[in-house]
């Protein structure tokens, strides 16, 4: 093996998320003959209507003379040029923006533009300061754990915990007493709606975060992967915030193109033309072929409609047979709390003075067929013990109606055995 430098080193270390998935994999293959309720995919549904999206737009494109300029020739590392205008328009025209074609950015996938911005904004500065990479509610995306390539530089801050003890629910808020924006600061990252806890930050708590960094010039990156108006996985009111030190970031991922790798960023053409260097660098630009069926999609308007008739009301449906299985199976008397379901495609249980730890818990699931993510690889960059790390779970809701609630009912039975109350 060759030797690896530190960067290597760190890149390759096996780490959160990735160490589960790999025990998962094993899981399955070991399991022959026994069948699984996986509940651990981050993969979505493909969705028939949202698969013959992609197969029109295809089509449409083979059929048009725009493919070989596509696919047989370089292009801009700014992005495909329709797809730039399709955005432009649609966001103006939706939100009321201002928009030029210097305000986008199109990317190979959306974790990419996290890695350009960690490294861009965050990390040392020529003379020596450390700027900091700031997650201001814990937990948040597991992704954000790999993309700098200065680890010390990330940093994420414990939460408030708003509880409804008679329903079973709570919902994390920002602390605002805890959380330091300040000169040392290189950039904000959160998703919103949240993968993995489905909290969706009220445009309040928005305000005050963008308004906080932009005090200082800070780029404030908020991760819509799963926001309106695509894939438009939210179950409850939000308006995505735009301009000043705000970056919009989009996926398509969730809209049913997650192997093309499509990310989207919108903000202001300085912090955007930052970018657009980083990835001149890395990978020149993203590929053609998924931005020509993109803009045809989003020009058309087809798939803003998709995603708030048949993406969003797929998910709510399964969100509320979690909520519904657990509330009827789980026993009353145990302190079990599930996030308020604000969006997203994952479901986030809290078992509150939990006597084994989450990893435990999740191998005791495996032992009754059912396959989630233990929550504790979601807290990155949050250095502080918080025994809640080790009491939280993620469950896909990408199972069937079926599946969902047999696994549920499963997990409070192992919850009713692991209390032993
Ligand atoms: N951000 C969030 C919150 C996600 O959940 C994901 C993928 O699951 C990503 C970013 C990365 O998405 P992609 O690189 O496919 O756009």
């Amino acid at each position: 093996n060759p030797a690896l430098s530190q960067l290597g080193t760190d890149m390759s270390r096996l780490s959160g998320v990735r160490a589960i998935m790999k025990d998962i994999i094993e899981t399955l293959r070991a399991g022959a003959g026994q069948t699984f309720i996986n509940l651990s995919a981050g993969n979505p549904v493909i969705l028939p209507e949202v698969e013959q999206l992609w197969r029109d737009c295809t089509t449409e494109l083979l059929a048009s003379s725009e493919y070989s300029e596509v696919v047989c020739r370089y292009g801009a590392s700014q992005g495909y040029q329709p797809l730039i205008d399709a955005i432009v328009q649609d966001f103006n025209q939706r939100y009321g923006l201002n928009l030029s074609d210097r305000h986008i950015l199109i990317t190979p996938g959306s974790q990419s533009l996290y890695f350009y911005a960690a490294n861009a904004f965050g990390g040392y500065t020529a003379s020596g300061e450390l700027r900091k990479i700031v997650l201001p509610l814990s937990p948040d995306y597991t992704g954000y754990g790999g993309v700098t390539l200065t680890p010390e530089a990330l940093i994420a801050y414990r939460p408030e915990l708003e509880i409804d003890q008679e329903n079973h629910r709570f919902k994390y808020r920002p602390n605002f007493n805890q959380l330091q924006i300040d000169e040392q600061t290189g950039c904000v990252i959160f998703s919103r709606p949240c993968n993995p806890t489905g909290n969706v930050l009220s445009d309040d708590e928005v305000n005050k975060i963008a308004t906080l960094a932009a005090t200082y010039d800070v780029p404030v990156l908020i991760d819509s992967a799963y926001a309106p108006p695509y894939p438009a996985l939210n179950f409850t009111d939000m308006t995505p915030r735009f301009g000043g030190n705000v970056v919009h970031c989009m996926s398509l991922s969730k809209a049913g193109l997650p192997g093309e790798r499509i990310g989207i960023a919108i903000g202001e053409p300085e912090i955007i033309h930052t970018l657009e260097c980083f990835q001149t660098n890395l990978c020149i630009h993203s590929p053609r072929y998924g931005q020509a069926i993109a803009a045809r999609a989003i020009q058309s308007g087809r798939l803003a409609e998709i995603s708030t008739n048949v993406i969003r009301p797929f998910y709510q449906h399964k969100i509320e047979i979690v909520e519904a299985t657990l509330d009827r199976s789980m026993p009353r008397t145990l302190p079990w709390y599930l996030h308020r379901g604000e969006g997203a495609i994952f479901a986030w249980l809290w078992l509150d003075e939990l006597p084994i730890t989450d990893w435990e818990f999740y191998q005791a699931l495996k032992q009754v067929g059912v396959i989630v993510v233990p929550g504790s690889t979601f807290f990155p960059g949050l250095r502080e013990d918080w025994q809640h790390k080790q009491q939280c779970l993620r469950i896909s809701l990408t199972g069937t109606d079926l599946e969902l609630q047999t696994a549920m009912e499963r997990l409070a039975q192992v919850a009713e055995q692991v209390y032993g109350r």
